[in-house]
């Protein structure tokens, strides 16, 4: 029996990043989520002419240098210049332009008097304060200079990065793709959602939820599909798949037993070993390759499907995708006592109290409750070492909201 540890390590070393791909930066919100391969330098200087930073009047600052509430400087005004004005504009010394926040500064003027310092003229205004030199003026490459790196390689791209990378006049940026995850469940007692369930028949829905998983990860689902209880139907299933999938998850047929397709197609393969890992739910593990593509063979109870899926599938994914594959957890205080089982580290299904920090146990513990899944927030982690989690202990656990 492997633990926890050993066998997340050997997930996460057994594969490595995608290669990069050149994609638009105008489609970025396709974007986000995604890694980038290399740093990301400006083309262009940022902002891309120098403008003004207020509503108000473009001046010569020296022109109003004796300018006062009590004793305004009035002046003619030249004209307006609007946001998105591509006009050449001249300042004529001794005059001024109305101007308005983000348009371009007319040459000649050094400093923009805010509307509030001034009567509000159009022919000609008053000025009633002096400004210095460079007043409301955003100089052009005063943020961003060509040539100067906006983000890092290895950058996970969220929407604060948006408005640089669509203004640096770059238009491809490298990055990783989305891992394209398939999902097979295997089992002869499976009928399709909405079809009818015969006796000794059951839902397959760990299908649709590993590819609701893979999906909220962040990752791209490239094919959810059943296959029978046979070796040959698994193992044609998977050639298929790893014509086109970064990643294929398999659910059902890993245990002990007599029919277990997963096993029966590549337990005798050099590229696949099935495994019995420390942990409750999630025992039986397989992982393996075929035609070259990562294979994670999960256990077909929905909660041991989900509970692999986060802690073994998404960190390998992540990997491809050039992210940090660790479990995001937090810590929490346990408000009710439960036990675990001896020498097994437990992914406990909990529900948060109120406060967001205390933890309680949720349904039976079961690797086959729906409800209790269903009803629960987080999935409480207990050392392998404790048998009996007592209250007013503190826990780390993955909260199951917010998985992206
Ligand atoms: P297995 O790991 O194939 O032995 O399956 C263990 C249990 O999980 C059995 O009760 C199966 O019926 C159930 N199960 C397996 N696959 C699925 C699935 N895709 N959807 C729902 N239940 C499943
Ligand atoms: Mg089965």
């Amino acid at each position: 029996m492997l633990t926890f540890d050993e066998y997340q390590q050997r997930v996460i070393a057994s594969v490595g990043p995608l290669p990069a791909q050149r994609r638009p930066t105008a489609e970025v919100a396709d974007l986000l989520g995604m890694v980038t391969a290399e740093s990301v330098r400006s083309a262009v200087a940022l902002p891309g002419f120098t403008n003004s930073a207020m509503d108000g009047y473009a001046v010569v600052a020296a022109d109003v240098q004796r300018a006062t509430e009590e004793s305004p400087v009035e002046m003619p005004v030249a004209g307006d210049i609007p946001a998105g004005d591509t006009r050449q504009l001249e300042l004529s010394a001794g005059s001024c332009w109305r101007i308005m926040t983000g348009a371009p500064l007319p040459t000649g003027a050094d400093a923009v008097v805010q509307v509030e310092l001034t009567d509000g003229g159009t022919e000609r205004v008053q000025i009633r304060g002096a400004v210095d030199a460079g007043t409301a003026v955003r100089r052009q490459g005063e943020d961003v200079q060509p040539g100067d790196e906006v983000l890092a390689g290895g950058t996970l791209l969220q929407p604060r990065h948006v408005p640089v990378l669509l203004s640096v006049g770059v238009d491809e940026i490298a990055v990783l793709p989305r891992p394209r995850v398939a999902v097979v469940s295997t089992g002869d007692e499976l009928v399709s959602p909405g079809e009818p369930v015969a006796h000794g028949q059951v839902v397959d829905s760990n299908g649709p939820m590993l590819g609701a998983l893979a999906r909220e990860c962040g990752f791209e689902v490239a094919e959810v599909r059943r296959a029978g209880d046979t070796a040959e139907a698994v193992r044609q299933a998977l050639s298929e798949l790893a014509q086109t999938a970064d990643l294929i998850v398999t659910s059902g047929g890993v245990s002990a037993g007599a029919f277990e397709p997963m096993k029966l197609a590549f337990e005798d393969s050099d590229h696949f070993e099935f495994v019995k890992v420390a942990m409750q739910p999630g025992k039986p593990q397989g992982i393996g390759t075929v035609a070259g593509t990562p294979v994670f063979a999960l256990p077909g109870n929905p909660v041991s499907s989900l509970v692999s899926f986060l802690l073994f599938v998404a960190p390998a994914a992540r990997v491809l995708a050039g992210r940090d594959p660790a479990v995001p957890t937090v810590e929490a205080a346990v408000a009710e006592r439960w036990t675990s089982p001896p020498g097994r580290q437990q992914f406990a299904r909990v529900v948060f109290d109120e406060d967001g920090r205390v933890v309680r146990p949720i349904g039976g513990q079961g690797s086959h409750v729906l409800g209790g899944l269903a009803g629960s927030q987080a999935l409480a982690i207990v050392p392998a070492a404790t048998t009996e989690v007592a209250v007013g202990e503190t826990l780390r656990v993955i909260p199951l909201e917010g998985l992206a």
